[in-house]
């Protein structure tokens, strides 16, 4: 087991190794010397342990690489330039021509766009499945399967996949599986104690949590991440910069801190909402009400600051109301940082030649920031008023 509270304090930092410095130091630095031709290519023959090049292996971006893997229980882990490199990178490192993939339903975004335009030019199929039934992941594998990909709790309407039993089917069937972490982080969640394969991350969320850094992290087997660097890594050059690795370790400092106030007042705001009589429903998977509550406990430890809710209207202009009443969330995509967001599903419908999105246009995505619980329930109920 990790101590939580080393890995985000001290654990990769050699501190010797930079004048005794506290704060690890930004090494602003393309490329690497080296004093004998024997040491450049024990290098070469092993880039990860080494620094060459900045776009493999910088020293400030192998400490956050050491935290990941340690937070993730994972052998190793890469820092890659957006969560949707590493996601890309995973999977296109398990698949060839002719291979096929089986995903959950409604993934992030780009993941959809990755599997569905992107890898599709290259021969590979996927199938999209209820993230909830093990049983039709199982219907779905065929002779070419190669990945199964899971995003667990599921963007915006939470569905929650049993990892274990999926870890497990992946296993019986020579799959490798990889999960989209981010709405957990490790602290709430650590998929690869389960049995998961791949564990990838929008760090750009809770990791860095502080809406300044776009990044990424992909944990896993020291076997697997060395394929992915030498093939996907290297090649596409999805490494980071060092300052925004940088930025990234000062945020790490106080992820379980900031995990467990969004988780705690989110909660308070779940509690708030549930009580009032314009909200029809709302969804959050440690909510004893949630229809998958009972695995949702067995496996994550807490939940953070993502809800959804669906409005009890009867008319657009009406949601529109709400939202405009709204002042104490920013409407912006995202989440994880320090601040309280909305995204509300009608800006995703009546789009001129963009068919309107599956979720109804009553949904509403918040995410809970750092501020007092009170100050958001108030701003709620005002704008609820005015719905
Ligand atoms: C934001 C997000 C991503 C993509 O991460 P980027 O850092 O924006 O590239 C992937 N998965 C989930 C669940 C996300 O919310």
């Amino acid at each position: 087991m990790i101590n939580l509270t080393d890995v985000l304090t001290h654990f990769g930092e050699n501190r010797k190794q930079y004048f005794n410095a506290v704060s690890p130091p930004v090494i602003q630095s393309s490329n690497f010397v080296f004093d004998t031709v024997q040491e450049f290519r024990d290098a070469v023959g092993d880039e990860l342990s080494h620094h060459i090049y900045t776009r493999g292996n910088n020293p400030t971006v192998e400490i956050l690489r050491k935290k990941m893997a340690a937070l993730e229980s994972a052998e190793d882990a890469l820092v890659t330039s957006s969560g949707a490199a590493a996601i890309a990178a995973s999977v296109m490192s398990q698949v060839k021509a002719g291979d096929h993939v089986i995903c959950v339903n409604k993934p992030y975004s780009w993941t959809y766009k990755l599997l569905s335009n992107l890898l599709s030019k290259f021969g590979v199929e996927v199938t999209y499945v209820d993230a909830t039934s093990v049983v039709e992941m199982r219907a779905a594998i065929q002779p070419n399967t190669s990945v199964l990909y899971l995003e667990c709790p599921n963007s915006l309407t939470f569905e929650i996949s049993d990892l274990r039993a999926c870890s497990a089917l992946a296993k019986d069937n020579g799959l490798i599986s990889i999960i989209d972490n981010s709405h957990c982080s490790p602290i709430f969640q650590r998929p690869i104690e389960m049995g998961i394969d791949i564990v990838v991350h929008s760090a750009t969320k809770y990791l860095n949590g502080h809406s300044d850094v776009v990044v990424g992290v992909i944990a896993s087997s020291k076997e697997i991440i060395n394929q992915i660097f030498v093939n996907e890594y290297m090649t596409l050059g999805i490494n980071i910069s060092p300052h925004d690795a940088n930025l990234v370790i000062r945020g790490l400092r106080t992820l379980e801190l900031r995990m467990n106030r969004s988780d705690e007042t989110a909660h308070k705001v779940v509690s708030f909402l549930k009580s009032h009589d314009k909200i029809e429903k709302v969804i959050f998977p440690l909510d004893p009400d949630f229809s998958q509550y009972e695995l949702a406990k067995t496996q994550m430890t807490g939940c953070g600051g993502l809800i959804t809710i669906v409005l009890e209207v009867q008319d657009k202009p009406a949601v529109l109301r709400f939202i405009d009443a709204i002042n104490n969330f920013l409407m912006a995509v995202s989440w994880g940082g320090y601040e309280s967001l909305m995204i509300p599903s009608i800006i995703f419908h009546d789009m001129p030649g963009i068919p309107d999105s599956p979720i109804p246009w009553t949904y509403v995505r918040l995410y809970i920031g750092l501020e007092d619980a009170d100050y958001l329930i108030e701003d709620l109920e005002q704008a609820l008023d005015k719905m």
